[in-house]
């Protein structure tokens, strides 16, 4: 059985809402393998543009406990749930958060919520381009919603959370979290906020720091000012505030015309990322030029030359390959 025959076969199968062929499928996007593009392309057309929910936030804050929960009460109200959760730390063998995965997977016995871990390997943008695809398939597979679940540590990850429709930060009354969220940009990026472990004694006066942190921020008037949630996913509180809160955002960005142009910027923004990753690719791999930087590599360090004028070298050398000087002559 040739590859391409597979492939085929496995998107006649998802189309039909096979479970099994939607897992083949995102396992071959997500190895970046010969056929993603082909399954990437044969799907797009599907593509209806479900809604992604991002939640964010320092590792242990609950993220994992709180989207099962919300994913359990959105698919009551009959939404088709796609669930992504990328793991930084732990490609395969599992590590921290091998305990997010065993819990997740309660989820999948509900076949209507489809729950998938990713693992961070590759290039930095190259996890922020595979959850995107990834929810491009569960999108087309049929999912309203696609909750995505991400590590706040680094950039790749508030890339990822900046894709979303909407952007859940999720912090615990734990000493100085809010300034670290603010220094990982995470105050940037929420649309609400949630204090998580509102069982904790010091919830409530986080919750209050917090929200005195956000005051500062320069909002206008008529724009969307980021609430404070107190919830407990532990014991399921505060959770239907955060359902009717998400809803909210959804309505503000659509009666807005802001979900157009969130939608517009994402695709745009793939479309470099993709571009970008592609161009990076190549370019480390070209033999000429690895062996131009190991010639050069001398003259540098004897001081003949500075750096830089290698790269503008190494620029002529692509400009003549890809022809891109056309471009100054227009
Ligand atoms: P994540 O790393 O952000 O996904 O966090 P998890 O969902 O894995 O939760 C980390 C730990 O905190 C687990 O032991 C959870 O049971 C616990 N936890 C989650 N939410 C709450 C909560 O609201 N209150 C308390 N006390 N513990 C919680």
């Amino acid at each position: 059985m040739t590859g391409r025959f597979d492939v085929d076969g496995l998107l006649e199968r998802f189309f039909d809402g096979n479970t099994a062929a939607a897992a083949r499928l995102i396992s071959i996007v997500e190895n970046d393998s010969e056929n993603s593009q082909k399954v990437l392309d044969a799907v797009f057309p599907k593509v209806r543009g479900a809604y992604k929910i991002g939640f964010t936030g320092p590792p242990g804050a609950g993220k994992s406990t709180l989207v099962s929960r919300l994913a359990r009460i959105f698919r009551q109200e009959g939404r088709a749930i796609g669930v992504i959760a990328v793991d930084p730390t732990s490609p395969f063998s599992g590590g921290a958060l091998l305990g997010d995965r065993i819990r997740m997977q309660k989820l999948t016995e509900d076949p209507e919520i489809f729950v998938r871990s990713l693992a961070t390997r590759g290039s930095l943008g190259g996890i922020s381009r595979c959850t995107n695809d990834v929810a491009d398939l569960l999108d087309a597979f049929g999912k309203d919603l696609i909750l995505v679940e991400t590590v706040g540590v680094g950039q790749s990850e508030l890339e990822i959370a900046e894709k979303a429709h909407t952007v859940v930060v999720v912090l615990v009354p734990e000493s100085g979290d809010s300034i670290q969220a603010m220094k990982a940009g995470l105050m940037e990026i929420g649309d609400i906020f949630v204090m998580n472990k509102s069982d904790h004694p010091d919830a409530e006066l986080a919750a209050r720091d917090l929200e005195d942190t956000l005051r500062l921020k320069d909002i206008p008037e008529d724009g969307w000012r980021p609430p404070v949630l107190l919830t407990s996913a532990l014991e399921g509180a505060g959770l239907e505030t955060l359902e009717e809160k998400i809803k909210a955002h959804y309505d503000y960005l659509e009666r807005n015309g802001i979900l157009d142009e969130k939608r517009r910027r994402v695709l745009r923004s793939r479309i470099w990322e993709a571009l970008l990753d592609r161009v990076e690719e190549r370019l480390a791999m070209d033999k000429e030029i690895a062996e131009l930087i190991d010639r050069r590599m001398e003259d540098v360090l004897e001081k003949k030359i500075a750096p830089y004028s290698i790269v503008r070298e190494i620029e002529k050398m692509i400009d003549i390959v890809h022809d891109w000087s056309k471009e100054d002559e227009r």
